[in-house]
């Protein structure tokens, strides 16, 4: 209707331009020749504006989302860099030292006690029944949380006491429902390293189980995800996480359920394949499933907030 009635609109001037200007050609004042242009000039001057009432409409939608971005940034961040940053030590753990964390003042203690070491070339299990912690305690690692009480260290320093962008090149998390953007495949597996090359990529694929299922795609490694990894199920997304996060060149890797949704003779053998990548990097694996346990240095339990029980190596 607002099409409408912008071409009404030129009409009516057009009209009135005329009404106007066809005395004044008669009267002389004004030469025969620009009442053609005159009338063009008007014709022209409503087709710089005719979008405006579309853009009008796009206005409130635009405005909506502006609102909700503003609100985003002016949000305190739960985690913020210290202003002197210190370098990541280039060696040794990263440790959870007596640590107490909750959501929130007031709010129940979802680990209470915590202490933890995981060591480059250790592969190490937390297990534990759902709702125990253990998603909590890898964000502590990344620092996506800061802990009540107790420490997190990286080559004995703070993780508060360096900046998020060096400690999360060092520690590297990959979630249960990792983030695809929508691009390739290759650039979403790729963001974990720049340089990888095609060979890499497989590799890091065949690692996570994931390098026959991106065979099998029309277009490969090309093939796009979708908004937000439409296209592409749950579980090959997290298959897609874990790819990143073997590529990825990291000091340690925290691998949240990295073998849900696969069948226990798939599942042994993906940590078959992240024990062989591990080299000498740290993992820690949070798992449900006793695939593939054999393959760990130390298979640790979460319980009431506290590692309750350690169980001695199953690895000879
Ligand atoms: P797990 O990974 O072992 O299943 P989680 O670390 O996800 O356990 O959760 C531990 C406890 O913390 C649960 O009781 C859960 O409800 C609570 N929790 C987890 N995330 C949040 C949150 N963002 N806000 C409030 N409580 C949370």
């Amino acid at each position: 209707s607002r099409t409408i009635m912008t071409s009404g609109l030129t009409f009516l001037t057009v009209i009135a331009l005329l009404a106007v200007a066809i005395p004044a050609v008669h009267g002389g004042t004004l030469a025969g020749v620009l009442l053609a242009s005159l009338a063009f000039l008007a014709l022209a001057a409503f087709e710089g504006i005719a979008p405006l009432p579309l853009a009008a409409r796009r206005l409130r939608a635009c405005a909506e989302a502006a609102r909700r971005i503003d609100e985003l940034c002016d949000r305190q961040p739960t985690v913020a860099d210290s202003a002197h940053p210190k370098p990541v030590p280039p060696v040794g753990d990263l440790a959870l030292e007596g640590v107490r964390a909750s959501y929130g003042p007031g709010a129940p203690a979802v680990l209470d006690g915590v202490s933890l070491r995981l060591e480059p070339g250790r592969l190490v299990a937390l297990r534990g029944p759902s709702g125990a912690g253990k998603t909590t305690l890898a964000h502590l690692l990344v620092r996506f949380r800061d802990v009540d009480s107790g420490s997190v260290t990286i080559g004995g320093v703070d993780v508060r006491d360096v900046a998020q962008e060096d400690l999360r090149k060092a520690v590297v998390f990959a979630a249960q429902d990792a983030h695809l953007f929508n691009t390739t495949l290759r650039e979403n597996i790729q963001l974990a390293r720049r340089d990888a090359d095609e060979a890499d990529i497989w590799h890091a694929l065949e690692s996570a189980d994931a390098a026959d299922w991106a065979h099998s795609l029309p277009d490969g490694l090309d093939t796009f995800a979708g908004e937000d990894g439409g296209v592409i199920s749950g579980g090959q997304r997290q298959r897609i996480a874990l790819a990143r996060a073997l590529l990825a060149d990291a000091r340690f890797l925290i691998l949240d359920e990295p073998t849900a949704h696969l069948d226990a003779e798939t599942a042994r053998r993906v940590i078959a394949h992240i024990a062989a990548g591990a080299r000498d990097r740290g993992v820690l694996v949070i798992t449900h499933s006793d695939a593939g346990l054999e393959h760990f240095d130390e298979v640790l339990e979460l319980r009431g907030g506290r590692i309750e029980q350690t169980l001695p190596s199953l690895a000879s």
